[in-house]
């Protein structure tokens, strides 16, 4: 008989939008071995295939069905440095659950039939979590004289830390802000992605021996050629903090924010506590968020959640060039956005803010559009359409449309190589720069831009590094 996927427990969509607490509560023990047992355990799975970590999925869910968890919490660990944050915001309707056997041929994203790995994986990361399960180290006999520096704390730079503590290896990160993460604190708003979890993560690397250095931003306070010189190897896991615009009359009004500038403000800052804390945001009467991907969605939601906070009618919007189903965010976000009651305008394409006398945003202006033939992502493109201006009442606007990389430290390192968009140039396979003994991973490198992928390429980077310092 057809088992039915097992439905996660959620907060329900009138309270959460008041607050910024966890919205998935994942599954408790039933549930997860409910969903474990609709595994039908293939004999030769494709859903690792899928996983660019190669996490061995039938193994972990198996012991799961046998109430195995440490077994399944080190199955998914030898793959995964960081379960419970992947189980929360990985787009597996994309990746594994895609290329589950359950979801049908042909689909864009995932069946609703396809097994939920991400749940599954994320309970056996709590299960590890709550139990304090400790990975084994495979250290040599002699320990390692070798130190590697560490540029950023995205989840680049953390796995990197992970696998060379794993080996013995010291490291120090170096980041720039006053907090470790990257956009897992910054950006990732903690309704997807609880602070416990990522603070967690990070006192388990300390306590492994790795070394943190906050506000520290090398270009700055020392150049990468100096670290060079007192380590063994660096990583830079810089990421792509650099918001892009659109390039449109009237961006440079009072309350057009860049979702970066927008995010960093709330979680990162506390914003939505002020003035208990002293970051300010200005919270519209009609807020308009322009993109389609994570970070589109996750500014809308917090700028929802920042009107119902302040007692305001709800009204924010999201303005795509494309439909729903181009747009590039977990499928999860959009439902949970919509549920809550964040508006969506499809095949919109910004055209002009204007602003009062006093340099306010008041208005935004768009052009309808329709869909073309397919771009060089694939997707269809939105080909406006002439004479089809409307205006919206807007007092805040979040723009959404694309990060780039970072250059405070790659701008004054001539020697390092980058591509026409500022990414650092790699051997894809070790990850090694063109500055020899200098790697570098994550969104930096440039790629599909997820906290797993970062990771698949931290830990291609670490295996090479390992070898760099041992052969040293
Ligand atoms: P980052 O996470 O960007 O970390 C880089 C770190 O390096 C930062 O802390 C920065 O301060 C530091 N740094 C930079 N330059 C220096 C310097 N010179 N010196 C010292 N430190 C420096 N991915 C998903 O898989 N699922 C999601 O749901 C998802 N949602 C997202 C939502 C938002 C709002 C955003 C912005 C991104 C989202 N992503 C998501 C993408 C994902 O977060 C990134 O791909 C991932 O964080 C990249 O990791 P990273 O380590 O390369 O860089
Ligand atoms: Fe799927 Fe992400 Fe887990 Fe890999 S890490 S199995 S892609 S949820």
């Amino acid at each position: 008989m057809k088992k039915e996927p097992i439905k996660v427990k959620e907060l329900g969509a009138s309270v959460r939008a008041g607050n910024f607490e966890e919205v998935v509560l994942g599954y408790n023990e039933e549930s997860a071995l409910a969903e474990a047992s609709r595994c039908i355990q293939c004999k030769n799975p494709v859903c690792s295939t899928g996983c660019p970590v190669g996490v061995d999925i039938k193994k972990f869910i198996y012991h799961i069905t046998q109430k195995d968890y440490k077994s399944a919490y080190f199955t998914i660990r030898e793959k995964n440095n960081f379960p419970s944050i992947c189980g929360r915001v990985c787009p597996a309707e994309y990746q594994c659950r895609k290329t589950c056997i359950l979801t049908k041929k042909g689909e864009l994203f995932a069946s609703e039939n396809s097994i939920n790995i991400h749940f599954l994986e994320r309970f056996v990361g709590d299960y590890g979590m709550k139990n304090n399960l400790q990975v084994p180290q495979s250290r040599d006999d002699k320990p390692f004289q070798s130190k590697v520096a560490i540029v950023g704390s995205g989840p680049a730079g953390l796995c990197v830390a992970g696998e060379l503590a794993r080996r013995g290896i010291k490291s120090v990160i170096y980041e720039a802000l006053h907090k470790t993460g990257g956009v897992l604190r910054y950006g990732i708003p903690p309704f997807r992605m609880p602070r416990d979890i990522l603070d967690f993560e990070i006192n388990y690397l300390k306590n492994l021996g790795v070394e943190v250095v906050l506000n520290s931003i090398i270009g700055k306070v020392e150049s990468l050629e100096e670290l060079s010189n007192r380590f063994s190897a660096v990583f830079l896991g810089l990421g792509a903090g650099v918001p892009s615009f659109l390039g449109i009359n009237g961006e440079n009004l009072c309350n057009v924010y860049s979702a970066n500038e927008f995010l960093t403000r709330v979680n990162l800052m506390g914003a939505y506590k002020f003035p208990k804390y002293h970051t300010p945001i200005n919270v519209g009467k009609h807020i308009g968020v322009i993109g389609g991907g994570n970070t589109a969605i996750d500014a809308a939601r917090v700028a929802l959640r920042l009107q119902k906070m302040n007692g305001i009618d709800l009204d924010t919007t999201l303005y795509y060039r494309r439909t729903e189903v181009e747009m590039p965010a977990r499928r999860l976000e959009i439902e949970h956005a919509r549920e809550e009651g964040v508006k969506f305008k499809f095949l919109v394409q910004p055209k002009e803010f204007t602003g009062d006398d006093k340099g306010n945003l008041q208005k935004f202006e768009c052009l309808e559009c329709r869909l073309g033939d397919p771009d060089s992502s694939g997707r269809r493109r939105p080909v406006p359409i002439e004479g089809s201006d409307f205006e919206s009442d807007c007092d805040v606007a979040v723009v959404a449309v694309g990060l780039n990389a970072n250059e405070i430290l790659t701008s004054v390192t001539p020697d390092l190589k980058l591509d026409k968009w500022g990414d650092v140039i790699v051997n894809k396979d070790t990850m090694e720069t063109s500055i020899k003994g200098v790697y570098a991973g994550g969104d930096i490198v440039g790629g599909e831009g997820t906290v797993i992928e970062a990771m698949s390429m931290a830990k291609r980077a670490a295996k090479a590094i390992i070898e760099y310092v041992l052969n040293q």
